[in-house]
């Protein structure tokens, strides 16, 4: 589905990212914790293509959706129109067909009576749902999650965790940047812990969050309980 070899990224002199391998496979719902800094985002950024890698390898088997932080609407289209037009421009879909297809997704993340708002007047977690059924439109393989939930207040973060939830029980395969630890322990059922630039763990959650091999997972997990 997705495999990494041996992935080096730097910024200037900074290396951000230090020989990274990992393979993703499909179904997977891997959770990727660790300090702020240590090359979450990077790493996501890369497997997306958003970055250019300076060595290493990258195999993807499909297309890719990515859901960030920031919602990244666009104001001026309601919000069906901001999940079909995608379609239409870059995959060239006929209108109808498009907006079929963003109306279900509408009603799978539960917003279909949102249809004709706009985004300025949504919350921020419809904002985010949204986002992911954009993101969905494109039929991807994988969805990449960076903190999908930080920019929100605690209880529109449970809607969109929950939106999630759901899309683990389909299938989809999936890849969380997240700080929500009981959210990982509970939706993923890999865990990779990156410490300064390196997976240092990798293994089931359970595991990772239990019983943590590695001292920098420990102290990690300690700090943030
Ligand atoms: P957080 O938990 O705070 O989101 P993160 O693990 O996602 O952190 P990254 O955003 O991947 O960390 O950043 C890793 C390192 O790379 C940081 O030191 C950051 O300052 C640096 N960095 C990230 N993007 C750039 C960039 N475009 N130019 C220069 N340095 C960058
Ligand atoms: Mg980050």
């Amino acid at each position: 589905m997705l495999k990494l070899h041996k992935i080096n990224k730097s910024f200037g002199d900074l290396k951000v990212l230090i020989d990274i391998d990992l393979e993703v496979r499909k179904g997977e719902i891997i959770s990727i914790i660790g300090p702020s800094g240590s090359g979450k985002s990077t790493l996501l950024r890369c497997i997306s293509g958003l970055e250019k890698i300076d060595s290493g390898n990258i195999n993807i088997d499909g297309s890719i959706g990515m859901v960030f932080q920031q919602f990244n609407l666009f104001p001026h289209y309601s919000v069906v129109e901001n999940i079909y037009k995608p379609l239409t421009v870059i995959n060239k879909m006929d209108r109808k067909e498009a907006k079929e297809i963003a109306l279900n997704l509408l009603a799978k993340v539960k917003l279909e009576d949102k249809a004709d708002s706009y985004p300025a007047k949504l919350s921020g977690g419809q904002k985010q749902r949204v986002a992911i059924a954009r993101a969905l439109a494109m039929s991807p393989k994988i969805m990449l999650f960076d903190e999908p939930t930080s920019a929100l207040d605690p209880e529109l973060t449970l809607e969109v965790l929950q939106t999630i939830k759901d899309l683990s029980k389909e299938d989809m395969t999936m890849v969380i940047v997240t700080h929500e630890m009981n959210f990982a322990r509970e939706v993923s059922n890999r865990t990779i812990f990156m410490d300064e630039g390196r997976i240092v763990e990798d293994g089931p959650a359970e595991e990772v969050f239990l019983r943590p091999k590695n001292n920098r997972t420990k102290a990690f997990l300690k700090r943030i309980n």
